[in-house]
């Protein structure tokens, strides 16, 4: 097998010269403005091995993917409490959905739709200052991404506030069912900032170790949370993380894997690698178009599926 620096500057050469790109998210105006040529392919393993592609320390917004880092947050303060308040199965519905809530009296299919998110935000913010919830959220990407100096993109967060009817009308119809308990417009605006964070390949391929490696972070050199609890984060990114492309994300790349609508994707190999993708042009899902591709390309090269070879 060639090594995989050479494998995954391939890919990003393949990748940057196909002219199918998908459609950069338009419905929160500052993403729109994005550039859909960006591509970047970054794996890293349990040694700080790093190999990378394309534009890898291009800085994008995280947007879902901060879902996996709020759950993994929202379960070290309440632990296996929070499944009170969301389910964990895959929706088959689009990332806004609102039909489900309504036939769950007023829970969240699963942490990673965006209702399930904005009621984990709200386990997070209770009993804090969204500035305080929000300090903390960010500290913890900072620490998972051996990084101080990642932060938010405000005009992300405010476009996003603008326009978040969809979101408001998730956390307005939970909140009368008392799945969200603090106020909602709190709730919204942790929750709006914490997706406008804005990182790199390289930062988020950091930030997923401690999934790849059973709870551990290599690089930090200590537990993040339990190997189990990883384990079963894992389980939900591989059943949920794609919203309703999430059985084609199993079928064709095989890996535990979070997509976010500013085009990345982090994907965990267990025991082997973290993953991080962009480009920001995306599917009609929502998942980003080349970036699933790339990831499909990886696998097939490597054998990290975690369906076999
Ligand atoms: N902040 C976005 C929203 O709430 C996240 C959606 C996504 O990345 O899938 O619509």
């Amino acid at each position: 097998m060639p090594d995989l620096d050479s494998i995954v500057k391939d890919i990003a050469a393949e990748m940057r010269a196909r002219p199918d790109r998908g459609a950069v998210a338009s419905y929160i105006p500052e993403l729109a403005r994005v550039d859909a040529q960006g591509f970047g392919l970054v794996v890293i393993d349990g040694d700080g091995r790093v190999a990378a592609g394309g534009d890898a320390d291009t800085p994008f917004s995280i947007q879902s993917i901060s879902k996996v880092f709020t759950l993994t947050l929202a379960l070290g303060m309440v632990g296996d409490r929070l499944w009170r308040r969301v389910g964990r199965e895959p929706s088959g519905s689009p990332f806004n959905s609102i039909v489900q809530l309504e036939r769950e009296h007023g829970i969240p299919r699963n942490p990673f739709i965006n209702a399930g998110a904005i009621a984990v935000t709200d386990l997070i913010l209770s009993g804090h200052q969204p500035r305080e919830a929000l300090g903390e959220i960010l500290r913890f990407m900072q620490f998972v991404a051996q990084d101080d100096s990642i932060t938010i993109d405000e005009r992300v967060a405010a476009s996003e506030k603008r326009t978040g009817f969809r979101n408001a009308a998730l956390a307005n119809y939970m909140r009368s069912f008392d799945v969200i308990e603090n106020p909602v417009d709190y709730t919204l605006g942790v929750y709006f900032h914490h997706c406008a964070i804005a990182m790199t390949c390289r930062q988020l391929a950091t930030a997923g170790l401690f999934l790849a490696y059973s709870g551990h972070h290599p690089l930090a050199g200590h537990s993040v949370i339990s190997a189990e609890r990883a384990r079963r984060i894992n389980a939900i990114m591989l059943t949920c993380g794609h919203y309703d492309g999430s059985g084609d994300f199993a079928y064709r790349v095989g890996l535990p894997g979070k997509s976010g609508v500013g085009g990345g994707i982090l994907a965990v190999a267990p025991g082997k690698a973290s993953i991080c993708v962009w480009s920001p042009g995306l599917d009609a899902a929502g998942n980003s178009h080349l970036g699933r591709i790339a990831l499909e390309m990886l696998v097939k090269r490597t054998g990290w599926s975690i369906f076999g070879v």
